[in-house]
């Protein structure tokens, strides 16, 4: 038998972690159900610290845990699934390969959305991906080499939702770092909605208002991105900002892979999930972290494209993958406890419990959290074979429920 889960960030790391410690319960051998994760590299990009500087240390090594829990790392993209046949079909560096399946987790993760606006694709940075990240600190190092005329000192951030404020109020430290601390850099938030962070809520937004006072961060509400040039942005108000650096932070979407699954998807792409996170409709696919949308409880509320969700999910279809090769019951999804935590660059951070974003702590407090968050809770865990696969018993995986 053979499980194969594609993709190894949050959310496919934790199928891996999750299928191989039921199959330990079990007593089964890595021979009689064999775990097979195929990813391009053996790496776990730490997505949610991709506005920080030096982002090209931002990944962890898998190799070494998948060896010490018996799970097969396949490299190669998976290009496309017949769920008809059960394979995978694998473009790899060492050739195209097929790997068919009993069951199938689709962790592919998101990707921004990157719309067809004039000049995007030339002109714009972002911090979603570890190339789009190094790109984006390649070119601010690049600035300090250039004259201080014109949009030199300027970044525009188009995008004010939680990414697009964590890099925008990263940003003048950064820029500070990198051009002199007597540089005097402007930074603009560009967000379509009347106010910033439209998902925050009345009782949080303030305390981002402040902090972006704070840093002296401005905001454009209320405006789009019309085009991009070399000179900047024009916004959809006619306005042009003087920008050499512009990034683009305005919304993901769920990998393209989610498509060759012949089953209802939402609008960002996500595959619709059961309580199992199984793919209704298609035998022996599951789907997970950013790839699906599940309901996390009873009460209407469902996962967000975030590492806090992916984990678990991930712990969860892992572990229902297994549990339906192995005859042993399921466990349905659930989570729920949901916090927030949002970096404010030195303004400090944000710390919200709940679904309607109860401000629990803000300031140094709620940074030492977020350090704790972004160094430490969401690393792998170490390559001993005992502890990771302690780690990833389903109900205690990304649980928060300590903060409520
Ligand atoms: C700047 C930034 C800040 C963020 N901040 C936070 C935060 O503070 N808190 C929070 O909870 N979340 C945050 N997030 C969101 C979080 O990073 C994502 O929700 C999380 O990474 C989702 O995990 P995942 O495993 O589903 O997908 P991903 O982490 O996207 O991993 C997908 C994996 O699938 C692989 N893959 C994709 N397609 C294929 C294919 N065809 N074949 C093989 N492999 C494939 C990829 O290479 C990758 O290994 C942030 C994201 C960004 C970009």
């Amino acid at each position: 038998m053979r499980l194969v889960i594609i993709g190894a960030g949050f959310a496919g790391m934790y199928a891996a972690l999750s299928a191989a410690r039921l199959r330990d319960v079990q007593g089964v051998s890595p021979e009689e159900l064999e775990i097979a994760l195929v990813a391009p590299e053996p790496t776990l990009v730490v997505r949610p610290r991709l506005y920080e500087q030096k982002p090209e240390t931002l990944t962890a090594p898998l190799l070494d845990v998948f060896k010490a829990i018996d799970v097969v790392y396949v490299q190669g993209s998976a290009e496309t699934v017949d769920t008809k046949s059960r394979a995978v079909h694998i473009a790899s560096l060492d050739g195209a390969k097929k790997l068919s399946y009993d069951r199938l987790v689709v962790a592919t993760g998101s990707k921004l959305f990157r719309p067809n606006i004039p000049g995007l694709a030339e002109h714009g940075f972002a911090v979603d991906s570890i190339d789009d990240a190094v790109a984006l600190d390649k070119h601010l190092h690049g600035l300090a080499r250039r004259p201080a005329l014109n949009g030199r000192d300027t970044v525009v951030v188009a995008g004010g939702g939680f990414t697009g404020i964590e890099a925008a109020t990263e940003m003048p430290a950064r820029l500070r770092e990198i051009l002199g601390k007597n540089a005097k850099p402007r930074v603009v938030i560009i967000e379509r909605n009347p106010a910033i962070a439209p998902d925050m809520g009345d009782e949080a937004r303030p305390v981002i208002e402040a902090a972006l006072r704070k840093l002296g961060v401005e905001t454009l509400l209320g405006t789009g991105v019309a085009s991009l040039d070399a000179s900047g942005v024009t916004l959809s108000s006619g306005e042009h900002i003087e920008a050499e650096t512009v990034v683009w932070a305005a919304g993901i979407r769920a990998a393209p892979l989610t498509q060759q699954i012949p089953a209802e998807r939402d609008n960002f792409g996500r595959l619709l999930v059961d309580r199992d996170l199984r793919v209704p409709g298609v035998a022996g696919v599951f789907a997970t972290g950013d790839a699906a949308r599940a309901a996390c409880d009873d009460d209407g509320n469902y996962a967000l494209m975030s590492c806090q969700h992916a984990t678990r999910m991930g712990a969860f279809a892992g572990n229902n993958a297994a549990a339906e090769l192995l005859g042993v019951p399921t466990k349905p999804y659930h989570q729920k406890g949901y916090v927030t935590c949002l970096d404010l660059g030195e303004a400090g951070a944000l710390f919200t419990t709940g679904w309607e974003r109860k401000v629990a702590m803000v300031d140094d407090v709620a940074k030492k959290t977020k350090r704790e968050i972004n160094t430490v809770w969401i690393y792998p865990p170490k390559a001993e074979r005992a502890a990771a696969l302690a780690s990833a018993d389903p109900p205690h995986v990304s649980d928060v429920s300590g903060f409520l």
